[in-house]
């Protein structure tokens, strides 16, 4: 439907154009920011629509729509899991995904340490980092990533690039600064004590209504969804 792409194309220019001030205002390169599509309540049509004006990373929160979607699309994406995993998916999920961005427990990292050497795979991966300690989230503490840092740094079957963070549903975008400053913070002090090959220089954090804030405190992947689907009726 033309209508559609042509919203779609509307929406997606007006994020660019977000990303492009909040990159102006911070220094910062644009190409120094991924966008990630989030797709988890768009059509698949919308997504080609996506695909269509260049998007290359689509984040679906899922492991079944993910693992429906994956063969639907042949140009080479990269998808990235961004909701809660479960153990008993692992091996379903591995080859499907560039990165697992919501590993969100030692268990479940632990899961995809064994399950990686058993495919001989070495997934990339982000520690999902609950930084605001919202009950109804899943995730991190900071203090329990703090505490045990030496596990995560014993696994050798997957390449821990980073860290993921949702804010709480703030009224205001500002008052979700200190929740990415927070998690800038955290990566910098892991980094210290951990082995030169160890840069977690990714941080995954901002959404439709808060990451101009997030590139301010450099965010390297923001994860937008309805922003991009605004008008449109799922
Ligand atoms: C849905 C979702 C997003 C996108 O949120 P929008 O507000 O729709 O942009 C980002 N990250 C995660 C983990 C999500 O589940």
């Amino acid at each position: 439907m033309p209508a559609t792409h042509s919203r779609i194309a509307e929406n997606y220019h007006a994020v660019l154009k977000r990303l492009e001030s909040a990159c102006a205002r911070s220094g910062r390169q644009i190409d120094a920011v991924t966008l990630i599509a989030v797709t988890k309540y768009a059509r698949m049509e919308w997504v080609r629509s996506l695909i269509r004006l260049g998007v290359r990373d689509l984040g679906e929160s899922r492991p079944q729509q993910l693992e429906e979607r994956v063969p639907l699309v042949a140009e080479p994406v990269r998808w990235h899991l961004i909701g809660h995993l479960q153990r008993n998916k692992v091996r379903r999920v591995l080859p499907l995904v560039d990165t697992i961005q919501s590993v969100d427990s030692l268990r479940l990292l632990m899961r995809i340490e064994k399950t990686a050497a058993e495919l001989s795979m070495r997934p990339r991966l982000l520690l999902e980092v609950n930084v605001a300690g919202e009950p109804s989230k899943d995730g991190f503490s900071p203090h329990e990533l703090a505490t045990h840092w030496n596990e995560v740094l014993s696994c050798k079957n997957v390449a821990v690039h980073g860290l993921m963070t949702m804010a709480p549903r703030a009224a205001d975008a500002e008052s979700t600064r200190p929740v990415f400053r927070h998690l800038r913070e955290l990566r910098d002090r892991l980094v210290s004590v951990s082995p030169e090959s160890i840069r977690l220089t990714e941080l995954s954090m901002g959404m439709s209504r808060d990451f101009d804030v997030a590139i301010e405190e450099q965010a390297t992947m923001i994860r937008i969804g309805s922003e991009l689907f605004a008008g449109l009726n799922a």
